[in-house]
């Protein structure tokens, strides 16, 4: 088996703080960044222990933030900014089987998210596809749908399990903090959730090889809602020439093609 993992650095046990953990300048971003690397190594274990033969560990936090030199032995990593285009990625994360997303949090607005947000936490308001509330969890899991990888595995906050379970029955998530709000959660010790993760991407892994789960797929034609907190932002975003400006915070984008949408 082939696994493809997206990580992120929000939805870690012990990281809570936008300003000091998750932004590079951040007092305690380094060792945010050791607690995010140990959790991905206690997800590489489960994979390797399932037979996975083939792990590509995606970088995915804004600036990066997997610590090299202190991954899984059996992990590469997929990392560098900017990220190498979408098109040639693609050419790459379609030979995998299934994708998992570790470190995630949930979608702007979620009520107890801890760190809650979608793409920028600066500026974007809310997403919604076809009418639907929408954060990183669907993004990532209709893109990668749509390449033919089921999401198969989600560790992160309470609120990004429960994300992740609204969109994709049978999906296995592992629960490393419980959020109070944005920027408060009561986490269980870095111990404690890297054996959690490790024995949920086991259990994720066995369930899909008894009860596959299909890759993420809505019906098109897609219709993109991008609300920002500020009007600059939304000018900028209105730009685009297929942009439809619906009032002053929000633009409206229309695609056929759901990987051609669905990060713009
Ligand atoms: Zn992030």
């Amino acid at each position: 088996m082939k696994v493809y993992a997206g990580t992120d650095l929000e939805g870690v046990a012990g990281v809570v703080s936008f300003e000091s953990q998750t932004y590079p300048t951040g007092k305690y971003y380094e060792a945010a960044r050791r607690l995010q690397t140990a959790e991905i190594n206690a997800a590489v274990e489960g994979m390797v222990e399932m037979g996975a033969d083939d792990v590509l560990v995606c970088d995915g936090h804004g600036p990066g933030a997997v610590l090299f030199e202190e991954l899984h032995p059996a992990a590469k990593l997929m990392h560098g900014r900017p990220l190498a285009p979408q098109a040639i990625r693609d050419e790459v994360v379609r030979n995998y089987d299934v994708c998992m997303m570790l470190g995630q949090h949930a979608m702007a607005g979620a009520a107890r998210g801890n760190l809650n947000h979608t793409q920028s936490s600066k500026s974007v308001d809310c997403y919604k596809l076809n009418g639907r509330p929408i954060g990183e969890i669907a993004q990532f899991a209709l893109y990668h749908g749509a390449l033919g990888l089921p999401l198969i595995f989600l560790s992160g906050d309470q609120a990004a399990c429960e994300e992740a379970a609204e969109l994709i029955p049978g999906i296995v998530t592992v629960s490393v903090k419980q959020g109070l709000g944005r920027n408060s959660a009561i986490s269980l010790s870095a111990e404690q959730a890297r054996r959690r993760i490790r024995q949920g991407v086991i259990q994720a892994i066995r369930n899909h090889q008894k009860n596959p789960i299909a890759p993420l797929e809505w019906p098109g034609p897609y219709v993109l809602e991008k609300r920002f907190f500020h009007t600059d932002v939304a000018d900028a975003a209105a730009a685009a020439p297929d942009a439809e400006r619906v009032d002053a915070q929000t633009v409206r984008l229309r695609s056929d093609d759901i990987r051609e949408i669905i990060y713009r």
